[in-house]
């Protein structure tokens, strides 16, 4: 085979370099037409091959040919590289990186009060305690007048309700459900009672809506060793650990022996600090035998009969239990605060 006409040869490979340059398919069809067009240079020399010498035409032909066929050939090819990449490129643009951490559900949890309100409903389910429930709102009778708190008295005034129209109220504490619970039951029996309770109270210690939790107990021998025994059990329990307690004498309408209760602060192991104002000791709750008075309304044979009662904050205890500085950051339901519990 005859040599290729050194100017087809410097043509094929200007236009090989041109087409491996082309970075785009318009790129690629504007040299495509420079060369193989219709006014393109191989175009031209297949046109001028009449004026050639005859008895070269015929290579020359065959040449131009050959080059006009490797210049389509790396087109073609060019075409099929041009294409694959501007398809990767559109893929990389919506693609999904497995090796990234996945985006789990988002898993619900229990509020730090609902985790403490369920542990102390264990413990006394443990020791043979029921649950009573009594709603929110209630009436004067079963939050006042039953507990023997009559109109005019100052217990009243002491509990700052949220009166609702017809006589009735917000519950100002879980003491009402004990009515509830008593009227019309034979004892023995003993009943915890958790729940919401409210007061017209806002202060940075203090939330108009808290929780309390309320345990009552009735049987014919029942007395106040029951009740601290309890109490000691109750307190060893929730606070991990073994507190003193202090039963201080007081007085609540609906108790007749009636006691506060504060337990050894447990930041400064009654030692006295900051938060137990140097005192060493901590407000826990209240407590008491039950009022005859209280009893007989429920229909309860209060000569026969006695039963201790005791109420305390569900919300403090959540506060120690988590390290939680105000009670504020339990309700406001942050979730960026939550969910570190
Ligand atoms: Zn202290």
């Amino acid at each position: 085979m005859a040599a290729e006409p050194s100017h087809l040869v410097s043509l094929t490979e200007r236009a090989i370099a041109e087409i491996v340059d082309a970075d785009t398919i318009h790129a690629l069809n504007a040299v495509r037409s420079r060369y193989l067009g219709r006014k393109g240079e191989v175009t031209s020399v297949l046109r001028s091959l009449g004026d050639a010498d005859p008895s070269e035409r015929a290579s020359l032909g065959q040449a131009a040919n050959r080059a006009k066929q490797a210049i389509e050939d790396r087109v073609a090819a060019r075409r099929g590289e041009i294409e694959n990449a501007e398809r990767n490129r559109a893929l990389g643009r919506q693609s999904i990186d497995v090796t990234l951490p996945g985006a789990g559900p988002l898993a619900g949890r229990l509020h730090p009060i609902s985790l403490v309100m369920r542990d102390m409903v264990e413990f006394f389910t443990g020791m043979g305690f029921s649950i009573e429930e009594g709603p929110e709102v209630e009436t004067e009778y079963n939050n006042f007048e039953a507990l023997n708190i009559p109109d005019e008295h100052p217990a009243r005034d002491e509990q700052d309700t949220f009166y609702l129209e017809g006589g009735n109220l917000l519950r100002t504490h879980t003491s009402s459900v004990q009515i509830r619970a008593m009227t019309g039951r034979e004892p023995p029996f003993r009943f915890i009672a958790p729940g919401r309770v409210y007061r017209h109270d806002l202060s940075p210690r203090h939330s108009p809506m808290f929780h309390q939790i309320e345990g009552f107990m009735v049987d014919e021998d029942v007395n106040f060793a029951d009740l601290k025994g309890i109490l000691y059990a109750f307190a060893r329990h929730l606070m991990q650990g073994d507190p003193e307690l202090r039963f201080r004498s007081n007085h609540f309408p609906f108790t007749e022996p009636s006691a506060e209760m504060d337990y050894s602060c447990r930041l400064c192991d009654g030692q006295g600090c900051k938060v137990c104002s140097h005192t060493g000791w901590m407000e826990w709750g209240g407590c008491g035998m039950i009022h005859p008075r209280v009893l007989d309304r429920c229909g309860i044979d209060s000569d026969r009969f006695q039963g201790f009662a005791f109420g305390m904050g569900i919300d403090r205890a959540a506060l120690l239990r988590y390290g939680v500085p105000h009670l504020r950051l339990l309700f406001e339901g942050d979730l960026r605060f939550l969910e570190q519990i």
